[in-house]
């Protein structure tokens, strides 16, 4: 019989000292050449190690061999340059200095697929790894040569499309790309975000899913969360199209959020990937408050359909904050599969 609730993490994972200056976003690595290559193994390894010791059902890569979840993909991408850059206003709320893309964007050589191979050969649990999505690419760019977004964006779904059956192959079973711009530009969206998702997919037999959340615990999105009000009914916009979508699962951030649970009702039937580990705070949850989560969701999910997850990557908290609220997330999910069971 398939394990009911099994749980997971969004994706990124608190690099080692050694590796990176800890509890910091872009944080530039402290090895080079070899070294940079075996330490970030290393890393990975170690990544590994803690999410099966906390009881994670299905593991990732915890994003070690990545500097950012977009900008180490796109590194790896012609076209873009990254001595020529400029400063772009991110999801609307943080300026930033992006690189720029200079002429047709395209993919030479795969990204991500040795350290997928890699993390495949440390162990027979299913693993999932995220991907960043068309939209969200865009939007963490200067686009000098398409001068489209729309158009960038188709694209980028074809390139990710290439790397994602190429990952599939090497076997990943569950690919996640994450859209936290769905969350911002609405409009877009709805005319084509949800089909370039599509396309990124295309021909795929893994399951694929989706992320679509409020961001790192960093301050330009803390501040952010200050605007949006008492009910962030941001998903109200998305969830209608995805739902119609074929993209299998849904990642979302529940707990300590403003997210009406009620709006998980707009993708019944789609597997959804619940937030229960708040990732802007350094306080480690207590197992009954992720049972107490996963209980509200259950409402809207059915049980075979409900993953317990994390609103977001853990990258810039504490190693030992992360471990504490993995091993919350798998001792809230055990709490709740009992209770199924009887
Ligand atoms: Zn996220």
């Amino acid at each position: 019989m398939k394990k009911l609730l099994p749980t997971s993490t969004a994706g990124s994972l608190p690099k080692p000292s050694w590796l990176a200056e800890p509890e910091k976003l872009w944080s530039p690595w402290k090895l080079e050449g070899e070294e940079l290559v075996q330490g970030k193994q290393d890393a990975l390894r170690l990544s590994l190690q803690e999410q099966q010791h906390a009881g994670i059902d299905i593991v990732s890569d915890g994003e070690q061999t990545r500097q950012h979840f977009v900008t180490t993909f796109i590194e790896h991408l012609s076209g873009v340059d990254f001595n020529n850059r400029q400063t772009v206003r991110i999801r609307d709320r943080y300026d930033a200095s992006v690189p720029t893309v200079v002429g047709a964007v395209a993919r030479q050589k795969p990204v991500f697929v040795e350290d997928a191979k890699f993390l495949r050969a440390q162990t027979k649990q299913p693993i999932k790894w995220a991907l960043p999505g068309p939209m969200t690419m865009i939007d963490t760019l200067y686009d000098d040569h398409y001068k489209s977004r729309e158009k960038l964006a188709w694209e980028f779904a074809k390139i990710l499309n290439e790397e994602a059956k190429e990952l599939e192959a090497a076997g990943v079973d569950i690919i996640q790309f994450d859209e936290p711009a769905f969350n911002v530009f609405f409009d877009e969206v709805n005319e084509w975000g949800v089909a370039t998702l599509e396309r990124a997919i295309e021909g795929l037999k893994c399951e694929t899913a989706v992320h679509i959340c409020y961001g790192y615990g960093i301050k330009a999105n803390t501040d952010w969360k200050k605007s949006l009000g008492t009910e962030w009914r941001q998903y109200e916009e998305a969830f209608p199209k995805l739902q119609k979508s074929s993209i299998d699962m849904i990642s979302l951030e529940c707990h300590n959020s403003h997210v009406p649970i009620d709006l998980i009702e707009l993708i019944r039937g789609k597997k959804v990937m619940v937030g229960a580990i708040d990732v802007a705070s350094e306080t480690i949850e207590t197992p009954e408050e992720v049972a107490s989560t996963l209980r509200k969701a259950l409402q809207f999910v059915d049980a075979d359909k409900l993953f317990p997850c994390t609103n977001c990557g853990m990258a810039p908290l504490s190693r030992a904050v992360a471990r504490g609220k993995l091993a919350a997330l798998s001792a809230g999910a055990e709490i709740v599969r009992r209770e199924l069971s009887n």
